[in-house]
Parts: C-alpha cells; sequence; structure tokens
C-alpha cells in the first residue's frame, strides 16, 4: 500500500519534491489535513499560520520550481517550530499568558536558516510555560497529548513538536533543550531528538530560560532527518556571543557508511545512570539494545562517575537562578500581557506578574531569586557552580577512554497527564538521565530503543564529548538500524 504523504520522512519529501514527484502545494496540503484531523485530540500546536498563507507560499515555491531555480536543502518542506523560538510575524508565546498576544518583529536566527532553505513554517508549538517542565502540562495553552497514548503526557518542555512528529502533523521540528527538553519528548513520543554542544546552534531569539544551559535542537522521525535539519541550523552567528566559531563537519553524511564503527568507538554505560530511581522496565529495554551492540563487535564497558548523583540538584540550582534573572524583564510596559489595574509602576508590575505567570514559573522565579540573594549566594549559586566544574571535570575524563556513554533518555515511561503535575519533585525527578550533558555542555541524542506494553515508547540517550555530534549521529544510525524503530507514527 502506497503511504500517505505524512508518513514520508524529510528526506523522502525532500527528494520527491526534487524530482518533481510531488508538488509543494499537495505536501503542503496534506499535512494542513493532518493536522485538522488530529489536532483536536493532540494539541501540539499553540498558534498555526494561516491557512491561505501557507498554500500560497507552496504555490510561489512550486513556480520557483517549475523555472529551476529551486535552492536549498529543506525546499518546500514543512516545519513546526517551538514556541520559544522568534520568528517575525508569527505570535510567540513561550507557553505563557505573559506573551499571549506577543508578536516578535524579527527572526531568530535559526528561523532565518530555515527559511534560506526553503523550509515552510507551519506553526508554533505546545511546550511547558517558559520551557519550564518536563511533561508540556503547564502550557497556558493546555497540554499537549501523547499521541501513542491520549492518557499520557509527551514529555517536555518540546511536548508540541515532539508530539507533531509522532503523529504525522510534521516531517521535522525545532525544540529547545535546558535540561532536556528536546531529549525527553524525544524519549515519550519514539522521535528522534539532539540537544547540540553548547554554542553550535545560536541561540539569538530564542526566548531565554537559563543561558549557560540552553540549546536549539533538531527533532524528526529518523535519525538521519534529524542530522540533516542539524546541518542546517548548526552555524556560526556573531549575534551570539556565546557560539562557536568552528568547522562544522556534514552530520547527516556522518550517518552514512556506519559499518565498522566497532573498530573505532569505545562505548561504556554509566553504572548510576540505570539505578536509583530508574524503572526496570525501562534498564532492560536500554540494555537489550547495548547487547545488541554487542554482538555487533562493539566492547562496552560499565563505568561508574559517582559525582552524577549532584547533577540534578545543581541544574536546578543554576537554572532557577538564570531563570530569576532573565524573567525580571516581564514587567507589561514594554510588550506582552498587562494587568487591567491603574497605580503605580510598582503596583502594575507586581499584579502583572501575579496575573501573568503560572505557579511552577513563579516558584522557579521565587527559588532562584532566594539562591542569587546575598548571605544565600555562596551556599547555593556558587556551589552549585563549582560542583558543575566537578561534574565536568569527570566527564572529560571518562571521554579520554570512551568516545560514546549511554543510558536511558528518561528514567521511566511516559506517565499519566495529572500524575506528577502536583508533585515539583517527582517532576523533577524525571531529569535525572538528561541534565547532566546541559551542565557539562556537550551533545547528547535520543532515539528510540523500544516499547514497554506495546505502546509506550522508551528511549535511548547516547552522549559524546563537545563537538562529536558525528559520533552521536554514526552510532545513532547504527542502532537505528538494529531495532529498526525508525519514522514511527502513532495511530490515532
Ligand atoms: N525539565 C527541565 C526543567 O524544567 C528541563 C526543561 C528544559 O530543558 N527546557 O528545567
Amino acid at each position: 500500500m502506497p503511504k500517505h504523504i505524512y508518513e514520508l520522512e524529510a528526506l523522502e519529501l525532500i527528494k520527491n519534491i526534487k524530482e518533481g514527484n510531488l508538488r509543494v502545494y499537495e505536501v503542503v496540503e496534506e499535512f494542513l489535513e493532518r493536522i485538522e484531523k488530529v489536532e483536536t485530540k493532540i494539541n501540539a500546536f499553540i498558534t498555526l499560520r494561516d491557512r491561505e498563507e501557507i498554500l500560497r507560499e507552496a504555490k510561489e515555491k512550486d513556480e520557483i520550481l517549475r523555472q529551476g531555480q529551486a535552492k536549498g536543502i529543506l525546499f518546500g518542506l514543512p516545519i513546526a517550530v517551538k514556541d520559544n523560538i522568534s520568528t517575525e510575524n508569527i505570535r510567540t508565546t513561550c507557553g505563557s499568558k505573559m506573551l499571549y498576544n506577543y508578536v516578535p518583529p524579527y527572526d531568530a536566527t535559526v528561523i532565518k536558516l530555515l527559511k534560506r532553505e526553503g523550509a515552510i513554517i507551519l506553526g508554533k508549538t505546545n511546550m511547558d510555560e517558559f520551557a519550564m517542565g518536563s511533561s508540556t502540562e503547564t502550557s497556558f495553552f493546555g497540554p499537549t497529548r501523547n499521541p501513542w497514548d491520549l492518557s499520557r503526557v509527551p514529555g517536555g518542555s518540546s511536548g508540541g513538536s515532539a508530539a507533531a512528529l509522532a503523529s504525522g502533523e510534521a516531517p521535522l521540528a525545532l525544540g529547545s533543550d535546558t535540561g532536556g527538553s528536546v531529549r525527553a519528548p524525544a524519549s515519550f513520543t519514539a522521535t528522534v531528538g539532539l540537544k547540540p554542544t553548547y554554542g553550535l546552534v545560536s541561540r539569538y531569539g530564542l526566548i531565554a530560560y537559563a543561558n549557560s544551559l540552553e540549546q536549539i535542537g533538531p527533532m524528526g522521525r529518523s535519525v538521519q532527518d534529524t542530522a540533516l535539519l542539524l546541518n542546517v541550523i548548526a552555524k556560526y552567528d556573531p549575534n551570539d556571543a556565546t557560539s562557536l566559531n568552528v568547522k562544522r563537519p556534514n552530520y547527516l553524511a556522518s550517518t552514512y557508511n556506519v559499518n565498522d564503527l566497532h573498530r573505532k568507538v569505545r562505548v561504556a554505560l554509566v553504572k548510576e545512570m540505570f539505578e536509583e530511581g530508574v524503572s526496570k522496565d525501562v534498564a532492560l529495554i536500554v540494555k537489550n539494545v547495548v547487547n545488541k551492540l554487542v554482538s555487533e563487535g562493539f566492547l562496552v564497558d560499565e563505568i561508574s562517575i559517582p559525582i552524577i548523583k549532584y547533577a540534578l540538584p545543581a541544574y536546578y540550582i543554576i537554572a532557577m537562578s538564570e531563570a530569576s534573572s532573565n524573567l525580571a524583564r516581564y514587567d507589561g510596559i514594554r510588550y506582552g500581557f498587562r494587568a487591567k489595574i491603574s497605580g503605580d509602576w510598582n503596583e502594575v508590575f507586581s499584579e502583572t506578574r501575579k496575573e501573568g505567570f503560572g505557579k511552577e514559573v513563579k516558584r522557579r522565579i521565587i527559588m532562584g531569586t532566594f539562591t542569587l540573594s546575598a548571605g544565600y549566594f555562596d551556599q547555593y549559586y556558587l556551589k552549585a557552580l563549582k560542583v558543575r566544574t566537578l561534574i565536568i571535570r569527570e566527564f572529560k575524563n571518562a571521554f579520554r577512554k570512551y568516545n560514546i556513554l549511554i543510558s536511558p533518555t528518561m528514567p521511566t515511561p511516559p506517565f499519566k497527564i495529572g500524575e506528577k503535575i502536583k508533585d515539583p519533585l517527582a517532576m523533577y525527578m524525571s531529569d535525572v538521565e538528561t541534565v547532566v550533558a546541559n551542565i557539562v555542555g556537550i551533545p547528547a541524542i535520543s532515539l528510540p530503543a523500544g516499547f514497554v506494553s506495546d505502546n509506550l515508547p522508551v528511549g535511548i540517550q547516547l552522549m559524546a564529548d563537545h563537538l562529536r555530534e558525528d559520533l552521536l549521529f554514526s552510532i545513532a544510525a547504527f542502532i537505528e538500524k538494529l531495532t529498526g524503530l525508525r519514522n514511527l507514527i502513532a495511530k490515532i
């Protein structure tokens, strides 16, 4: 049976468009129809672009193609973008009431790059408010549902992007990852997501949550699609002071010819990342994948990095401290929501923030203000930074001997909507596996490892040394071949 257009991988769509087998118009139209059909169940998008406008853009692209003028490696491909990435003339809310009406006057660098390569933006995807969360339940626009089981969360905070992929609403998506927000939803939806090396992808136009930790990351339904998208967005950008001015390899090319990797790549499991708080099912599924690697000739060791237990507390202190400073800008004066009261600046400011921010965001601003305050700064923030340095040292040590470190991406399969939202600590604990890559600044990828009770996805996480995305993609492509878990779309 021929596949529906929405079931094709991004690379297949691009090839068919280029070769004239598919018109951009019919591709885009089919995705719009798919969205119309499933979106009421999923709620992956906060804002969809105007249908007519998108179709007009598609028509223009077809005309350019007809004239043989098509340029760009994503030419004609629809894409979904997380709603904390600024898009000129398209509302960008960060999942918050505070920005419910905010329309950015400029494009983030990654958006400029997408447009330059010919992509068509479908809309802006749902997320935890200001990217603070692991389940996409704290959005002002309601939770996103997991396409594999509508009673469960899709992970977060880039849950909308992941759910759009897993339900066939989009072939490719952008997310952001401060402590796991690309990888957690990838794990929970059987899709692929990469958190790049800090500084590889420009953060210009990404609405800040915790600057020292976050990166925009590519998301897809296959390792190759994800690598393709990284090729587009990983560019040096003088507008971002932390952007790395280094040569970037062709990441897609590193997914080819992956057959003699076992001779070159040393792999290790991180012992602690399979233990405390990790469900037995999840650990087993990930270890099964590792066993397959061993059967293929890989030497796989187990290493212990005991300091890893401090990664989660250090992460939350650093992230909340930075958040408390970053979110001070929402004052209701220049843009965004403003409370309907009259009074002096202080009254308007306070009431605006009281009404505009949700509970989790307020909790973090309060805690972050505390950890930065005189008298506690040394005890919390400074100490967390010192712990961060020690963790970086340990990981740098590990990478002297091993190229790839393996763990589960999430400690559990997708949980029920409502299950953890009233217990912030339980929610924070679901980030135990992911935050360490952000603390260290190294790249990490999540891809499907298997399923628990038939339909609940489990992801495997691979971490590599700084700027070794090429290796991650090579091994990930190899694992994807071994598991056969590629281009999965949930039945809805
Ligand atoms: N769940 C983590 C947090 O709430 C990570 C979120 C993210 O990566 N944006 O901080």
